[in-house]
């Protein structure tokens, strides 16, 4: 997926925080460390999880970031992977102020998006990059370490890797939505395996970041401009692959037991990115059937 060259981001849909001094700390305690070993367990997404842990300081002390205000154009976005996140939030911001009531939410509110070097407070408690990509509920915000971009551009290369980028963006977004209906609250049973709703809750993000994609190109700028091209053969094949890569069975090696798992099969996350793909948000009823 490539950004149109002359659309206009905006970036203050994105905000970032610089590494600070004292590090992982502030308002952490026991849930940052939980939060860290958990993450090396189950992967890169602790959505269902961190809100369990507590431990968050609440937004009021938080560091409110800045916009990174060089992120302008597509143009700016195709070159720099900080700025396909403000690219793709402005994109996930547009489809899903329009999308968002076809599922039920009704009141749809734009989340907090925030890049982080090193740790960084949350609402969730302290995150480090060892956590990976999260959204944590009590501040609606989706929280991305800049060392987890440089691990998926040297895993997937320069196309895969901002393609990667924009599925993890789209993915949280996702749970994001699931805040707004209530779907998110059901993840929180602490069941696992293939037909938990855990898992049922990470298939729906996945079905919703491919409801996105294929409407990717129809998001405008606030020109009216389109945001992104359509997505070519090609890219979808590579979004699946995306989607594949991030698989609790890939993550924890094919010997693991499915009991465990939290988030998913490579093979039903490509189901579901694909049936929101062809389908739309409202084919993403991933709690239907008796196995998802
Ligand atoms: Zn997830």
């Amino acid at each position: 997926m490539t950004f149109n060259d002359n659309a206009r981001l905006d970036p203050s849909k994105v905000k970032r925080r610089r590494r600070t001094a004292t590090g992982i700390g502030v308002g952490g305690g026991l849930g940052a460390i939980a939060l860290v070993v958990i993450s090396q367990l189950v992967g890169i997404d602790l959505t269902g999880l961190a809100p369990l842990l507590g431990g968050g300081s609440g937004t009021s002390q938080q560091d409110p970031g800045t916009s990174p205000e060089e992120c302008r154009t597509g143009s700016d976005a195709n070159a720099n992977v900080e700025c396909l996140v403000v690219g793709a939030a402005t994109s996930l911001d547009d489809y899903w102020a329009g999308a968002a009531a076809t599922v039920g939410a009704d009141n749809y509110t734009t989340p907090g998006v925030y890049t982080f070097d090193g740790s960084t407070d949350t609402g969730c408690g302290a995150a480090t990059a060892a956590v990976g990509p999260f959204y944590c509920p009590p501040d609606t915000s989706i929280y991305l370490d800049t060392a987890f971009y440089d691990d998926l551009r040297s895993k997937y290369g320069s196309s895969g890797g901002p393609l990667a980028e924009l599925y993890v963006v789209a993915h949280e977004w996702g749970h994001h939505i699931q805040s707004l209906t209530g779907v998110l609250e059901r993840s929180q049973d602490g069941d696992t395996g293939p037909t938990s709703n855990g898992v049922r809750v990470e298939l729906q993000a996945d079905c919703y970041a491919g409801a996105w994609a294929s409407a990717a190109a129809g998001t405008k700028d606030v020109n009216g401009n389109p945001l992104l091209e359509q997505i070519t053969d090609a890219q979808l094949t590579d979004a699946l692959s995306a989607a594949a890569a991030v698989g609790d069975d890939r993550i924890q090696g094919t010997t693991a037991n499915s009991e465990s798992w939290t988030h998913g099969s490579s093979e039903k996350r490509q189901k579901w990115f694909t049936a929101g793909y062809n389908g739309g948000p409202t084919a993403c009823d991933t709690f239907a059937p008796a196995t998802p």
